[in-house]
């Protein structure tokens, strides 16, 4: 298999966040932005029916078989099909020092705590076997269009504009997906699959350039905010989160912990992400995307996520909300999943 090389530049719309030592965000980790390709990549091949371990169960192995994830990614024994390398790394802290931004709803007594991340640009180096490198290639404009990378997505991390040095020939559903047996359909329910995955998208014009600074929570911290909405940043996904789990969420539509995470510093990772408001060419863009597994009426939640009236009231704007599916919440069809792409 002829090994290849690919360079493409991410430019940051919401911060990067890769760890660090001590809550410093010294530079771009490769392993923090390994880490969130692989977990979109096993949620897309259970998506197509496919078969991807939990790697923290060491389901794989060289002698037993790998799954369609491990191949890719590696597992003991067995190295990762391709090189992922930071090789010009334009970004910095989005503020000085390490301390957290503390953004507080009212009513809550903690509130979300954000911790810089990094802004700008970098460049990446892809290096591997041809169909590794198509792969991670097709993943990484998934995540450009629909999702984030890096960690702390749930928080609204990680959202990027890719420049590829050529468009991509093979999207990811024509990449090889190993089948799943019954046993493994049936091991696999309750993991992250893209079939229950519902993806939003929300796109306003605002009159008034501090559109924000009226929020209810954001005025507390409108000094530290400032410089990040003119770099065209706002981190308002905590206000979402907080207007849709504390105000319209039903208990009988499942449990909200398990649905929203833990508040204050995320120890559970929560199954829904909301970006922080970010400036496009096109005006300023909201993404979320919320894994409606394991809860008893998935479809309610959906409904809320999906109501253009809460997103305008919530940030005071009238924008437009698109969503995928657009209509009720039905699991996606493998067959219909292809529209993402
Ligand atoms: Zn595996």
């Amino acid at each position: 298999m002829p090994i290849t090389t690919t360079e493409l530049t991410l430019t940051t719309l919401t911060p990067l966040w890769t760890g660090g030592i001590d809550g410093a965000t010294d530079r771009i980790h490769e392993t923090g932005l390994i880490g969130s390709l692989r977990w979109w990549y096993e949620a897309i091949v259970r998506g197509f029916g496919g078969w991807a371990c939990d790697p923290s169960q060491h389901l794989c192995s060289v002698e037993q078989g790998l799954c369609t994830a491990c191949q890719l990614f590696g597992a003991t024994g067995w190295r990762r099909r391709f090189r992922l390398l930071v090789i010009n790394d334009q970004t910095t802290p989005a503020w000085q020092g390490n301390q957290l931004l503390n953004i507080r709803p009212p009513g809550r007594s903690r509130g979300w705590f954000l911790p810089p991340g990094r802004v700008g640009k970098l460049s990446l180096r892809v290096t591997g076997e041809e169909t590794a490198v198509a792969t991670i290639l097709a993943l990484l404009q998934f995540l450009a269009r629909w999702g984030s990378i890096g960690a702390k997505p749930q928080l609204g991390y990680g959202v990027v504009n890719l420049t590829l040095p050529a468009p991509i020939e093979a999207p990811l559903p024509a990449l090889s997906v190993s089948k799943s047996s019954p046993a493994q359909q049936q091991q696999s329910q309750n993991w992250p699959s893209l079939q229950h995955i519902g993806f939003l998208r929300y796109r306003f014009q605002p009159s008034n350039p501090a559109w924000w600074s009226k929020r209810a929570g954001m005025e507390r911290v409108i000094t530290q905010i400032r410089p990040l909405a003119a770099r065209g940043m706002v981190p308002i996904a905590p206000i979402l989160k907080n207007r849709w789990r504390f105000q319209h969420w039903q208990k009988e539509w499942g449990d909200e912990r398990l649905f929203w995470g833990s508040v204050s510093h995320e120890r559970r990772r929560g199954q829904m992400g909301v970006s922080w408001a970010y400036q496009t060419d096109a005006g300023w863009e909201i993404r979320g995307w919320a894994w409606l597994a394991g809860l008893r009426q998935p479809a309610a939640v959906w409904k809320m996520l999906a109501t253009p009236a809460i997103w305008d009231e919530t940030l005071g704007v009238t924008g437009e909300l698109t969503t995928f599916p657009n209509g009720p919440w039905q699991p996606w069809p493998p067959a219909t999943i292809n529209t993402l792409f």
